[in-house]
């Protein structure tokens, strides 16, 4: 007997009537078309991955063995501003490990860098339709609701979300209820009268309970660069920093106030910085030079990116 028979047939009727069913990523069998949405997906909203990001890149790489041919660099330049770079990198070193195919089973997939158990579940369940739960922060949040767990561990929130795969039709179910997460059980304010789930949600008359997370604690930075341009082209150092690892960046400086160009706020991970750019005619450090009309095409940040406007017409 499935206890949850009624509450799985309302989600499908729902799914039917108000899921995303135009997201290419959901109307492809292409399994590397599928794994590089869900490794875009983290950490960026749909509507950026689909107006910026994901055509754009598979028009360029698309296959596993064309992004497993290309230069790093070259990748790197075309994750240019989506921010993770960690995220491109993987995905270049599991396109040189795997270039025919990707892995068919979640135990294969997470040998592979940076797929973790909700990338290779969600290969599995969206790519092969196998019958296995996948856990977002979308879904998660919609199982605390639902089974009523407050702070529920890992493993706990994954064996509920198996416990309530409908085994009939489990990619739907999952598609389902990461679009119910994103659509109607809302962080604040969940639209629970518009829920399929609502008559069985344990949750329903104290939702919030369920999202309370810390308080954001921001780490404030001031950083120092420096602008070197001559004949055109602008000195940018190869990073070798973690969060920026081969990325083109801007050299640091110690400042001297005289020479500021100019300075901006910027946000990334819990940073917030300051950012101040220098005019300077010789930087210490080995550089690169770049043509500055032909930045954009090289693996540079969003950082990098804001603090062009200051120096392009220099
Ligand atoms: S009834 Fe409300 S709290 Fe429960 S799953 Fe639906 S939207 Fe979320």
């Amino acid at each position: 007997m499935n206890n949850f028979k009624l509450s799985q047939n309302k989600l499908q009727e729902w799914y039917v009537n108000h899921g995303r069913h135009d997201l290419p990523w959901r109307n492809t069998d292409n399994m590397y078309h599928i794994y590089l949405s869900e490794i875009m997906l983290q950490q960026t909203q749909v509507s950026r991955v689909l107006e910026e990001y994901y055509p754009q890149f598979l028009e360029k790489y698309p296959t596993l063995m064309s992004l497993a041919s290309a230069p790093q660099e070259d990748v790197l330049s075309a994750w240019s501003g989506l921010g993770y770079y960690s995220r491109a990198r993987n995905l270049h070193k599991t396109a040189i490990a795997c270039p025919e195919s990707l892995p068919k089973t979640q135990e294969e997939l997470m040998k592979l860098p940076g797929i973790g158990r909700y990338t290779a579940s969600a290969i599995c369940s969206f790519g092969h339709e196998q019958n296995i739960p996948v856990v977002d922060t979308n879904i998660a949040r919609v199982i605390k609701r639902f089974f009523s767990l407050l702070e529920p561990k890992e493993v706990t929130l994954w064996s509920h979300a198996k416990e309530f795969v409908n085994n009939n039709e489990s990619r739907h179910h999952n598609l389902a209820l990461m679009d119910l997460g994103s659509l109607v059980c809302l962080p604040k304010n969940p639209l629970c009268q518009e829920c399929p789930l609502e008559k069985k949600c344990l949750g329903k008359s104290s939702p919030e309970l369920y999202t309370q997370t810390k308080k954001k604690e921001y780490e404030f930075l001031e950083l120092f660069y420096g602008v070197y341009i001559k004949n055109g082209k602008i000195a940018l150092q190869v990073s070798t920093k973690k969060m920026y690892k081969d990325m083109y960046v801007l050299p640091s400086v110690e400042p001297i106030e005289e020479d500021l160009i100019g300075s901006f706020k910027h946000a990334y991970t819990k940073y917030r910085l300051k950012v101040n750019l220098y005019r300077v005619e010789e930087v210490n450090e080995e550089v690169i030079w770049i043509d500055v009309e032909k930045l954009a095409l090289s693996p540079i940040s969003s950082l990098t990116k804001k603090a062009e406007k200051f120096f392009k017409d220099l």
